[in-house]
């Protein structure tokens, strides 16, 4: 007996090097369990066993709660249910019966999380998997860069080498910025003006985004600074940006944001330094045909 647990145990380490997640892995501890049980006398096969029986006879994909089965006992994944309401193997009416026997045992299952080739090793239980998912730090970022609609993902080395190339943002290095916006027309406040630039200080990356906007029916324009990682790290820094001219000056000191938030939801929710139009061409000098602003900037750890 003890032998077979081993065999069993062995073939459980080795399913859990794949990375495919849909492979429930058994509890490692939990030896009393009816599942347990049943895989262990069926010995080295008894994983496939439980996958196979976890297969939905329609579609190619494991069956996760609900589970539904039709009057004869046919069972199938919630989404074949969603599409059909008659059993596609004996073409009776499914009705809604679930069945509880099988999600017992999708229940007593641990599985590796979807980001386990991007380096999360955790397992979970079916129900705490999906909730982990939502937050697991490995989940890839999604690009920063605001403007168009870019549906690339990945994570942070990666994002930063997609802004230079692919979007041909500028990179800076140091915790200390002076940055020069130049913009003709600044009368022409369109929600698609907008710029952004990456610094490189204590070997993290911060995005600074500037752009015009209307905030209600005033034009105005907004700075702030955004974190490459996760949310926890973020609220390890403070900034602050200041924009001067004339004896005058306007000084903003925040916490940058996670790019996990996206940039629309940090600028709605106004949390940087917003400079009126008319402010804007005040510290531009000139006759107001062109903005010119200095943005000096700072980061430090808090
Ligand atoms: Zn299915
Ligand atoms: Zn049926
Ligand atoms: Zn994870
Ligand atoms: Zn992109």
């Amino acid at each position: 007996m003890a032998r077979v647990g081993a065999a069993c145990k062995e073939a459980i380490e080795s399913h859990s090097k794949f990375a495919n997640y849909e492979i429930p892995v058994m509890k490692a501890e939990n030896s009393s369990t009816p599942v347990k049980n049943s895989i262990t006398q069926c010995g080295k096969d008894g994983i496939n066993g439980v996958h196979e029986l976890l297969q939905c006879s329609t579609c190619p994909d494991s069956m996760y709660p609900p589970i539904h089965q039709c009057p004869n006992g046919h069972t199938l994944c919630a989404n074949c249910k969603r599409s059909s309401n008659c059993c596609p193997t004996c073409r009776s009416d499914i009705g809604n019966i679930r069945c509880l026997a099988l999600e017992k045992v999708v229940e007593s299952l641990e599985f590796p999380c979807r980001y386990q080739s991007l380096g999360c090793h955790d397992l979970f239980p079916y129900y705490g998997k999906l909730k982990h998912e939502k937050y697991c730090s490995f989940r890839p970022y999604n690009c920063p860069y605001a403007s168009s609609e870019c549906s690339v993902t990945g994570d942070i080395p990666f994002l930063v080498a997609h802004l230079k190339e692919d979007h041909s943002v500028d990179m800076h290095d140091g915790c200390t910025f002076n940055h020069r916006y130049v913009k003709s027309n600044p009368h022409e406040v369109e929600n698609a003006t907008w710029m952004l630039t990456v610094f490189n200080c204590f070997k993290r990356q911060f995005c600074l985004h500037f752009e015009a906007f209307l905030l209600g029916t005033a034009p105005v324009y907004m700075a702030f600074l955004r974190f490459m990682g996760e949310d926890r790290e973020a609220k390890k820094f403070n900034y602050t940006l200041e924009i001067s001219g004339f004896g005058r000056k306007l000084i903003w000191q925040g916490i940058p944001r996670s790019i996990r938030e996206s940039h629309r939801k940090v600028r709605d929710s106004q949390d940087g330094l917003i400079v009126p139009r008319s402010l804007a061409l005040y510290f531009s000098g000139g006759d107001g045909n062109e903005l010119k602003l200095r943005i000096t900037g700072r980061i430090w750890k808090v």
